[in-house]
């Protein structure tokens, strides 16, 4: 089954992506509609919301289904793809929902994959560049195994996702499943929600408002950060190949947080202070993709800088807060 996408030849016809109602996940559903595919968006709505998908829900061969990926899951006719997103993402939400975010990483994902088993579907699961942890090689490769803490606190969205990567090779090997794993780097682009926690949102949010920019620990932590159009690609471009994975899809271009905030503050012109707060527990020091696996096998590289896509996302934030912000 092949979908038609940048030109690679395929068609998958029927699609359901869990956790469609989020942010990488809507702008999957809205590029597969696009590209002429059917598609099911499955979501609990936990760090989702509706409002992501209802500029879709008129578009023909859309549905949008409320359901727990950990409870019970059916999915009436055919699926060709199964594209693996159900979970919470940023560190704030993964903290303030730590059982959810390991149920739904291990019972969540063998629910999707008996799906994609049952429907003799290709299965991508969105896998993360946390497998890697406080990571000892840089970049990093796909062969790297990682440096994770078990016992602390964002465990409960590593370990869930390699368990989930674990899970997926073992369906692949014992029940033949045609599955994918793809490790996301740092993604951020429109539809982020603005109190997400993340680092982009919330500098963007604090330059806009002129509130102080909170940098944590000494703001020398780095990481590497891709636009979401490019993260799409690169997770359509891995479900319409035969490749196995697991596979990096993040951007190079790597920068220190302080550097970010600093870019933030100067895209938006802005004239927020800088204020540096604590650094959470077992934060990462550094993150840099290491992108020639993806660039080898899937003919993928990102497209968008760091300033065009940090335009882009601040445009629409600055649509988003500033007609929403009441009157002080
Ligand atoms: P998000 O929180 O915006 O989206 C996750 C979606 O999953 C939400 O709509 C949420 O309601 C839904 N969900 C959570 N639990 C569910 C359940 N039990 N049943 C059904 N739906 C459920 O996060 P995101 O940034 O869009 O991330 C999407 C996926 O990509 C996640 O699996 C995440 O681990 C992975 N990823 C994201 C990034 C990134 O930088 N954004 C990086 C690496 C990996």
């Amino acid at each position: 089954m092949r979908h038609d996408l940048d030109g690679i030849a395929v068609a998958a016809r029927r699609v359901l992506v869990t956790g469609g109602a989020g942010f990488i996940g809507s702008h999957l559903c809205e590029r597969l509609l696009g590209e002429g595919a059917s598609v099911i968006c499955m979501d609990n709505f936990l760090t989702g919301s509706p409002g992501n998908v209802e500029h879709l829900l008129g578009r023909p061969g859309f549905r949008l289904v409320e359901c727990d990926l950990t409870g019970y899951v059916h999915v009436p006719g055919p699926v060709d793809l199964v594209l693996h997103f159900a979970s919470a993402a940023s560190p704030a939400d993964y903290l303030r929902h730590p059982i959810a975010t390991l149920k739904v990483g291990s019972i969540g994902t063998l629910h999707a994959l008996g799906l994609a088993k049952e429907k003799g579907a290709r299965f991508v699961l969105a896998s993360t560049s946390e497998v890697y942890g406080d990571p000892l090689e840089h970049p990093q490769r796909e062969t790297y195994w990682g440096n994770v803490n078990p016992v602390g606190p964002r465990s409960v969205y590593d370990e869930a996702k390699r368990f989930a990567e674990s899970l997926t090779t073992a369906y692949r090997n014992s029940h033949g499943v045609d599955t994918a794993i793809v490790r996301i780097f740092n993604t951020y682009g429109p539809r982020m929600r603005p109190h997400d926690g993340r680092a982009i949102p919330t500098f963007v949010r604090q330059a806009i408002y002129g509130e102080p920019l909170t940098v944590t620990g000494d703001g020398t932590q780095t990481r590497s950060i891709c636009y979401v159009d490019d993260t799409v690609r690169g997770v359509l471009a891995l479900a319409a190949s035969d490749f196995a994975g697991p596979v990096n899809i993040g951007n190079p271009a790597e920068l220190s947080m302080l550097t970010l905030a600093e870019t933030i503050r100067r895209l938006t012109g802005s004239d927020s202070s800088v204020k540096f707060v604590d650094r959470p527990v077992d934060d990462p020091e550094v993150r840099r993709p290491d992108t020639a696996l993806a660039a080898a096998r899937l003919g993928w590289t990102p497209q968008v800088d760091v300033t065009s896509g940090l335009r882009r996302t601040i445009a629409w934030f600055e649509q988003q807060l500033l007609a929403t912000r009441p009157a002080s």
